[in-house]
């Protein structure tokens, strides 16, 4: 049996003010629910989060990582300076990455195999824009995105992995996929990966993203390919983000 696993994205939102905040709700607000609890947080709060969050039921992360393990690469950040901060997941693929920095499927790859390298555990965002949808290309693309992980990283390393789904045209746009059409992917990931190995498509958590809301969580969560959310806009306000947490 999977366990329900929501995430927070804060993409690039915060202040050392407001987080402070936020992250004591979320470390009172968390204590007692059944479903795992992570934020993700902007590099420069990894330090706040650790502070406030540790020993709670909450974990934390980054929303990326390099590729890279060490030199010059300016800007980046490494997979063992987040774990420097206790971070124990990091966001790679992203669509915002993707789209705005050019993270392509080999580069997404090789983040998440940098962040498993330094006993990290990726969340792997995979999902199709909308006119990928309109083509009807949408299992072509969330195939080839998860493709480029088990070529490079095999399918084991989906044991210490999260998978979230992800349409493009659902993230911070207001509009949710359907029940019905994120099991729908939900289970066609399912599938792929129980091709190389059932046991492995068994227990991996697949979240959804895409404007969750306390509204539509818990019908979103009921399904049975969903085993939670990454969560974005909804994770910066403190009771949403808990309503969220306690629908999985
Ligand atoms: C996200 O950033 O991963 C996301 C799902 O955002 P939102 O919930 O705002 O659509």
């Amino acid at each position: 049996m999977r366990k329900k696993f929501v995430a927070g994205n804060w993409k690039m939102h915060g202040s050392l003010a407001v987080n402070l905040g936020l992250l004591h709700a979320l470390r009172e607000g968390a204590a007692d629910l059944p479903a795992q609890v992570a934020v993700c947080v902007p590099y420069p709060y990894l330090a706040q989060a650790r502070s406030v969050l540790n020993g709670s039921a909450v974990a934390w992360g980054a929303q990326d990582v390099s590729e890279h393990a060490q030199g010059a690469y300016t800007g980046e950040v490494s997979g063992a300076m987040l774990q420097d901060f206790g971070c124990r997941y990091a966001i790679v693929g992203h669509s915002e990455r993707r789209s705005f920095y050019g993270d392509t499927d080999v580069v997404v790859a090789a983040k998440y195999e940098a962040a498993q390298a330094v006993g990290l555990t990726p969340i792997l965002c995979i999902g199709e824009t909308l006119a990928e949808r309109e083509q009807g290309v949408t299992a072509q693309v969330v195939t080839r995105q998860l493709e480029a992980v088990l070529d490079r990283c095999g399918v084991a390393s989906l044991a210490q992995a999260v998978v979230a789904y992800e349409p493009v045209w659902a993230i911070g746009t207001g509009k949710t996929a359907t029940p019905a059409q994120a099991q729908e992917v939900h289970a066609l990931i399912r599938a792929r990966v129980a091709r190389n190995s059932a046991a492995v498509a068994d227990g991996l958590q697949i979240l959804y993203g895409g404007s969750v809301k306390p509204g539509n969580a818990k019908e979103l969560f009921s399904r049975p390919d969903i085993d939670g959310g990454l969560i974005g806009g909804a994770a910066l306000v403190a009771s949403d983000f808990l309503a969220i947490c306690a629908a999985g």
